[in-house]
């Protein structure tokens, strides 16, 4: 399931998102994934972070995607063009405490920006990181080299 990123409530607010530069919370989409736990679940994130605007986090509901793309319904003004019949999920995002307080980043147990990071987060978890691909289970399916 997507979510909009809310963290813990505080409170203030007025007038808030009339301040907050390109309305950050329309400058994204999230996707939840499963929990990985092997290298082959790690293998897989790090081809899918490798693409362009794909960062990764974790947090208390679990891992996410994140894809860094401005919504289109996003107008110059930073107005919302669909604001009468926009999603459900725009609809129940507060402004209570969200990124304009703190960012995806700060708020996550784990983030990841690209290949590197995650790499490097990989080779800490998996002793054998760097020789995952001389197992035979690795192996088995490997394309034949041209
Ligand atoms: S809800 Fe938060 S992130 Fe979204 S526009 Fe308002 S202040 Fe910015
Ligand atoms: S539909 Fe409107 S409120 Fe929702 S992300 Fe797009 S611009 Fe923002």
């Amino acid at each position: 399931m997507a979510k909009k990123i809310k963290l813990k409530e505080l409170s203030e607010a007025v007038n808030k998102c009339d301040r907050c530069h390109k309305s950050k919370c329309c400058q994204y989409v999230t996707q939840n994934i499963d929990k990985p736990t092997t290298m082959k679940d790690f293998d897989l994130l790090l081809w899918q972070i490798s693409h362009k605007n794909i960062h990764i986090f974790k947090d208390d509901d679990g891992w996410f995607l994140l894809v860094l793309s401005q919504c289109t319904h996003l107008q110059s003004d930073g107005r919302c063009g669909i604001y009468e019949v926009r999603p459900l999920i725009c609809r129940d995002h507060s402004n209570d405490y969200c990124e304009y307080d703190v960012s995806i980043k700060d708020g996550s147990d784990l983030y990841f920006s690209g290949y590197d990071d995650l790499n490097t987060y990989c080779r800490k978890r998996f002793k054998s990181w760097d020789k995952r691909f001389q197992k035979k289970s690795w192996k088995k399916n490997a394309a034949p080299m041209v």
